[in-house]
């Protein structure tokens, strides 16, 4: 879907004053808790994540690279007290490592320079060093 200027204006003005921009765990999140879901489901519609019910609140709730990447795109939209945050929240994002599926080297710090497909149809990244050196790939994580 496209989001136009208005949408993201839109979306700043409504998480400006009712979103919250965390990080726990290293895991980037956007969350904007209301008694109506209009707005909630406004914000799924243009960004993803999803909607949580807890008796009369809800709450939408965005994680993960598409939080931090929200977080980015709206920082320079943003008031002051709401930068801060921002800032926060993808600091603590950075010092940590990203996912295994964003990861671009093997656990010992080579490139992955191979993709095979499993018996069960899976691709996996290899490490053409790390199987050199040890003669298998066990122990290591891919896609
Ligand atoms: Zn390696």
């Amino acid at each position: 879907m496209n989001i136009t200027m208005a949408d993201l204006h839109w979306s700043v003005g409504f998480l400006e004053g009712e979103g919250c921009f965390v990080c726990p765990a290293g895991r980037a999140r956007v969350v904007a808790t209301q008694v109506c879901p209009d707005s909630l489901y406004r914000l799924r519609k243009l960004f993803g994540g999803i909607v949580l019910e807890k008796g009369k609140i809800r709450a939408w709730q965005l994680s993960g690279i598409n939080a931090a990447g929200l977080m980015m795109t709206l920082w320079s939209l943003m008031p002051t007290k709401r930068k801060w945050q921002i800032e926060k929240a993808l600091a603590i994002w950075r010092s940590h490592l990203p996912h295994a599926r964003y990861r671009i080297t093997c656990p010992q710090g080579h490139p992955y320079d191979i993709i095979e497909r499993t018996k069960n149809g899976k691709d996996v990244r290899r490490c053409i060093t790390c199987r050199r050196l040890y003669g298998h790939t066990k122990g290591q994580r891919g896609i």
